[in-house]
């Protein structure tokens, strides 16, 4: 009974027009910086509930600010708004009506559930303390965390701590996942051009072979892992593309691998970097190629503080059960630019279930067949109610 009555009636019918929100920003998804209808939405609702709103924070980011009592403490809670570069498939009233652009990580609902507890808030809540809603452009790649923080985010609105919440497919519906510590990778993007002689396929002798370095070296990358990295560390070197050649009778030029390189603390990142540039510089040296190595650091490794986690899974102990909440949640080799925002301010990022296995909810982020379920808004906008409500107590 428990199990699908786990929140008052009440509540899921006050948050329902954020179904239809979260389907309304679904239909019109907006890629990293473009997020000017879905940005003017959160606005216009912010606004309407007595929020101060400052827009254009990092481009297309907005933050909504509620203050009251005396002075007392601050916390931000933070959501995504952007879509991906993905044709959907499916065939629901509320599916993309921008052909290659979808919401497949769920950030519509991240942003619809963030607004049903803004709503809450304002009507609800008595607090002592200033509440900052934080909702950030370009999650997905282009560091949309940064650029609000590189715009004084945490300058014009300090934070004490900072939450964020990302739904997880695979995990029961509404069932809260914490994780003390690291609990997403580091991504960095390598791109390896080699450089050799080009010839006939006939006389390879007379060429200098990209294609055989390159297999070389996706070979001997392999190794990084399995015997470089301590077996009790996670990290992961996935060489995602390779390009080379067009024709079964020429030796190519050129070659170009791909990579991307995750790890879940600081140390194993340095040393991945180490091993791939001195192996990279080594076999291709090895087969008389240049190699030119461009490495982009991507996202910092996550790592949640203990007290606000433990804080946090406290909150949602309270409000839900223990058996609808993991306090040792796993790790994820995925990334977050969250990560950022958690060097500079204690806080903690949190899973809430999106569907088990077998379910809708289960298939997983960045698919076509994805969909945010809506399940999770009532639950997810309790959470943030009160985790609010207990950290900036009268
Ligand atoms: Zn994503
Ligand atoms: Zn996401």
């Amino acid at each position: 009974m428990r199990e699908s009555n786990y929140l008052a009636h009440s509540l899921v019918q006050r948050v329902g027009d954020f179904i239809q929100i979260r389907r309304d920003i679904h239909a019109r998804p907006e890629l990293a910086f473009e997020e000017h209808q879905t940005a003017g939405l959160v606005a216009d609702k912010l606004n309407g509930w007595g929020y101060e709103v400052t827009t254009g924070l990092g481009g297309t980011g907005v933050v909504g600010t509620l203050r009251r009592g005396q002075q007392g403490k601050s916390i931000g809670l933070r959501a995504d708004m952007d879509a991906l570069p993905i044709l959907e498939l499916g065939s629901s009233p509320w599916k993309s009506q921008t052909a290659g652009v979808m919401h497949a990580c769920g950030h519509d609902g991240h942003t619809a559930m963030l607004l049903a507890a803004a709503k809450l808030i304002a009507e609800d809540l008595e607090f002592d303390g200033a509440v900052h809603l934080i909702f950030q452009p370009a999650e997905e790649g282009a560091g949309g965390a940064l650029k609000m923080m590189e715009d004084g985010l945490f300058d014009q609105f300090p934070c004490d701590a900072v939450f964020a919440m990302h739904n997880m497919p695979g995990v029961e519906a509404g069932r809260f996942e914490f994780r003390k510590g690291s609990a997403m990778a580091s991504s960095d993007n390598v791109t390896i051009t080699l450089n050799g002689r080009g010839g006939h396929g006939a006389f390879p002798h007379e060429a200098v072979d990209t294609v055989v370095a390159a297999s070389s070296i996706v070979m001997a990358l392999q190794t990084i892992v399995s015997r470089n990295v301590d077996p009790q560390k996670t990290a992961v070197v996935t060489v995602g593309a390779i390009h080379a050649g067009i024709a079964n009778n020429v030796i190519p030029q050129t070659a170009t691998l791909a990579l991307s390189i995750r790890a879940l603390d600081t140390e194993v990142r340095a040393l991945l970097k180490e091993r791939i540039l001195a192996l990279v510089k080594l076999q291709a040296e090895s087969y008389g190629v240049q190699a030119a190595i461009d490495w982009r650091e991507g996202y910092a490794v996550l790592a949640n503080t203990p007290d606000e986690t433990e804080f946090a899974t406290q909150v949602a102990t309270k409000l839900f059960g223990a058996d609808r909440v993991e306090p040792n949640g796993p790790a994820y080799t995925a990334s977050e630019d969250f990560a950022f925002m958690l060097q500079k301010v204690p806080g903690s990022y949190i899973f809430i279930g999106n569907g088990g296995p077998g379910t809708r909810g289960a298939c997983h982020v960045h698919n076509p067949g994805y969909d945010f379920n809506d399940e999770l808004i009532a639950p997810g906008a309790a959470f943030w109610l009160a985790l609010v409500g207990d950290y900036l107590k009268k």
